[in-house]
């Protein structure tokens, strides 16, 4: 029997004023059908819980009120989502995927004063760890936080490090990665917290999640799908907006910093070379303060 936890204040700034969004059975149209079309039939029937999707008053980020314990958590990472399928698509991602990761590994060799192999880099939320062995192959000592164990035992197979949250010292390492992590958290402001500790001064964390900003314009103006918003049921249990993310950032600590320019790399097509010229304006825009995204680098000050 899986059973719900209820989160009464906002998770990621600890604010209890909100204003409820959603708020419909998980056994009720549409996310009845969502659930059974998303997850093919893996899934028992969630009787007694509750989609109920809140934004935070305080910071503007939304999350939902109800989730799945620690074993119902257990079996959606291990069970619903079928590992095989996710296995699948993770080794099957198109090219400009894996050469988003090269580049990132650039950005990060620019950015932390050091030569390549006295970098320590944790991928937090590694998965099946494709995002370390390119980190790896650029020369960085790698080790990767995850919970469930089917890929914690793939990246092991790989020679993979994997560690877990206890084994972590404090300062311990110059960059986090965090991709697609934070809006799968129960508790995202104590994770936030480990990261900054985990960090050395000066240090790393680049966190990507998805992009909230349309979510309340279009549930208030009725054009909306569960499918189609970023606001997952059962997964994405916290979903940000780029203001929030940045709020939630420096409430904890952090100073948002630009990432270095690095031109996109080799081996592309025409199209994807378009697709990369988009990532360039992106981070260009960005830097003029003309755009803002979901995908952040954090710093945590030097001491002294
Ligand atoms: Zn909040």
């Amino acid at each position: 029997m899986v059973s719900f936890v209820t989160r009464s204040a906002c998770p990621i700034c600890g604010a209890a004023s909100e204003k409820i969004l959603i708020d419909m059975a998980l056994t009720e149209t549409p996310v009845a059908t969502y659930l059974k079309s998303y997850y093919g039939g893996t899934i028992p029937e969630l009787t007694g819980g509750r989609y109920i999707l809140a934004q935070c008053l305080c910071c503007g980020s939304l999350f939902q009120h109800e989730i799945l314990d620690d074993t119902g958590m257990d079996l959606l990472y291990e069970q619903w989502i079928r590992t095989e399928g996710s296995f699948q698509k993770k080794f099957a991602a198109p090219l400009p995927v894996r050469i988003g990761y090269a580049r990132q590994c650039a950005q990060i060799i620019r950015a932390v004063p050091r030569p390549p192999h006295e970098i320590r880099v944790l991928d937090f939320g590694m998965g099946w760890g494709t995002w370390l062995l390119m980190a790896r192959a650029f020369g960085m000592q790698v080790e990767g936080l995850e919970l469930s164990p089917s890929r914690v035992e793939y990246a092991q197979r790989n020679g993979l490090k994997v560690v877990t949250s206890a084994d972590i010292q404090p300062e311990a390492y110059h960059f986090i990665n965090a991709e697609q992590v934070f809006e799968h958290l129960p508790e995202p402001h104590e994770a936030l917290k480990s990261c900054y500790q985990w960090l050395k001064p000066g240090g790393i964390l680049r966190i990507a999640v998805p992009d909230g900003a349309k979510v309340v314009q279009r549930i208030e103006s009725g054009n909306w799908t569960i499918s189609e918003m970023p606001t997952m049921p059962l997964e994405h249990i916290n979903t940000f907006t780029p203001s929030s993310l940045r709020f939630f950032a420096r409430q904890n600590g952090f100073t948002v910093i630009h990432p270095p320019l690095v031109l996109p790399a080799f081996g592309l097509n025409t199209a994807e070379i378009r697709q990369f010229l988009g990532v360039l304006a992106v981070d260009i825009a960005s830097r003029l303060r003309l755009y803002k995204t979901t995908v952040v680098w954090l710093q945590k000050p030097n001491a002294g």
